[in-house]
């Protein structure tokens, strides 16, 4: 079986919130759809070991908001890359609270659509909320982000516990000796920093080797420092 067929489906890419009483939590999430259109339904496909799991769990509500392709990497690695459990990662982002209490996100995304659960299914590792749509707004005429742009324009990769996350995605067993050559990889997430493409969310040109990085330069996806950074050999 060759599991990378996976990949030859289509997603969208999400930042999918909810509450827990006062708090609030969210997440980068690409298993979202539309079921039905009468009553509007959608399914959303969540991590058990994620923190959004255990508030759309015990709220019963939650949000989708759907991201441009213009969003920033920072904000995909604050949602994807952080946990919920060691930072607020809400803070310092333009949201506003939704009809469910949960938090729409109004930077980087193009609408949002809220839902109340009304059916869980058990996939194992994962859970299938299905949620009637109660809310839904655009925000701006921006295109939607898609998956493979993510992977392939954003230079962007999957968190281990997303769906799609395949073992094989490493990046450093996909490259041959001589692309590897001035790479550097974030440990925190799997960012690679390839000098032939700089950083362009950071005004970094093509051409700029890690070493001419400025020091306080982070990780696009993660924001983690350079010292998280290890060369590709
Ligand atoms: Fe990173």
């Amino acid at each position: 079986m060759n599991a990378k067929t996976m990949h030859k489906i289509s997603y969208g890419l999400y930042i999918v919130t909810s509450k827990q009483e006062e708090k609030i939590n969210g997440q980068i999430a690409n298993t979202v759809m539309q079921i039905t259109s009468e009553p509007k339904t959608i399914a959303l496909g969540i991590n058990k070991k994620n923190l959004t799991h255990e508030y759309i769990s015990e709220s019963k509500v939650f949000a989708v908001s759907i991201l441009s392709k213009e969003a920033e990497m920072k904000l995909i690695g604050n949602f994807g890359f952080k946990c919920g459990r060691d930072i607020d990662k809400c803070k310092g982002i333009d949201y506003k609270i939704g009809l469910t209490g949960s938090p729409l996100i109004l930077e980087g995304t193009v609408g949002y659509i809220e839902a109340e659960v009304i059916d869980i299914f058990d996939c194992g590792t994962h859970t299938l909320f299905i949620g009637k749509v109660i809310d839904a707004e655009i925000l701006n005429d921006k295109e939607p982000m898609t998956y493979a742009y993510y992977h392939e324009i954003k230079g962007g990769k999957s968190p281990k516990n997303a769906p799609t996350y395949l073992k094989e995605e490493e990046p450093s067993k996909e490259l041959d000796e001589t692309q590897k050559i001035g790479k550097y990889e974030c440990t925190v997430c799997g960012y690679v920093y390839d000098p032939k493409k700089g950083d362009p969310d950071s005004d970094i040109k093509p051409g700029t080797s890690f070493d001419e990085l400025p020091d306080d330069w982070t990780c696009p996806i993660c924001g983690a420092k350079k010292d998280a950074f290890k060369k590709i050999e």
